[in-house]
């Protein structure tokens, strides 16, 4: 019998690994992250009613790829000042709320990510983050200190990485596009090749209740180079956006019908 290994999650919980990928939520927290992707795919918008409450920004787009159900959500414009909900707030809540609603099998927090070129990380490569952790969260009492870094292991996905030839690399998240020498000590520390805004706070929610999660970050910006992050953020979006939409379908016809403990 094929796949029905017992897997343990991040509080050892043991869970059934043995079913066959029918669903996959994808989470982008841009909206220029996610749209190129939309439309490889043929994807469309939601009509009303939402999956959401009215009130709220949140973007959710569907369809099918050879036979997969695909969902893409985006926490949209905030809703005073018009720039997309970035950072770790609106995303943990619409990956919660994406989860209880669309049962996916298997959650792809896909975006762009800040890369350490001493860790062979490259403008437009694709990473596949093996672990993730925070950088901005600094709590000095005993246990609380290991809270706030709040480390949690990748689903482990050995087969699609040798497959797909991907490039991988331990993910650190905060709330600040920038870094300060205190965020690049724990960096340092949590060992990153890639830095974004997004990807802990994903994962903590995939964890809690146990789906699993592939991050994969194409790198804007070189964290360690000599060009200021937000100049080079801006020039080298759209290209990390195509680098996305043209490795996500590949991710997507690869999990199609296997199980999470063969990938
Ligand atoms: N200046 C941008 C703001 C986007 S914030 C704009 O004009 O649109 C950056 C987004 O890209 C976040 O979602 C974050 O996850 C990711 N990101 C890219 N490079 C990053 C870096 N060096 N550090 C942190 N997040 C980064």
């Amino acid at each position: 019998m094929e796949g029905t290994q017992e897997v343990k999650d991040g509080a050892g919980r043991e869970s059934s690994a043995g079913d066959a990928i029918s669903t996959v939520l994808l989470v982008f927290a841009m909206q220029a992250e996610a749209m190129p992707l939309v439309q490889t795919l043929n994807l469309t918008e939601d009509d009303e009613p939402s999956i959401f409450p009215k009130a709220l920004p949140w973007k959710k787009y569907s369809g099918t790829h050879e036979g997969l159900t695909v969902h893409v959500v985006v926490p949209g414009k905030d809703l005073k000042l018009g720039v997309d909900s970035v950072g770790t707030v609106p995303v943990s809540m619409l990956t919660y709320a994406s989860i209880v609603s669309l049962h996916p099998d298997l959650i792809i927090n896909a975006g762009t990510a800040g890369g350490f070129r001493a860790k062979g990380a490259a403008i437009g490569d694709v990473f596949v983050a093996t672990q993730f952790a925070n950088h901005d969260r600094r709590i000095p009492v005993p246990v609380f200190d290991e809270y706030g870094i709040g480390t949690l292991a990748a689903t482990p996905i050995p087969n699609l990485v040798k497959a797909l030839e991907l490039k991988e690399g331990k993910l650190s998240t905060g709330n600040s596009l920038d870094m300060t020498p205190q965020d690049e000590e724990i960096i340092k520390a949590n060992d990153a090749t890639i830095k974004d805004m997004e990807g802990a706070a994903v994962a903590y929610v995939a964890n809690l209740l146990a789906v699993p999660l592939i991050a994969m970050k194409a790198v804007t910006d070189i964290v360690d180079g000599d060009k200021p992050t937000v100049e080079e953020f801006l020039g080298n979006m759209s290209r990390a956006a195509a680098a996305l939409s043209a490795t996500i379908p590949r991710v997507l016809e690869y999990v199609n019908a296997k199980s999470i403990s063969n990938l």
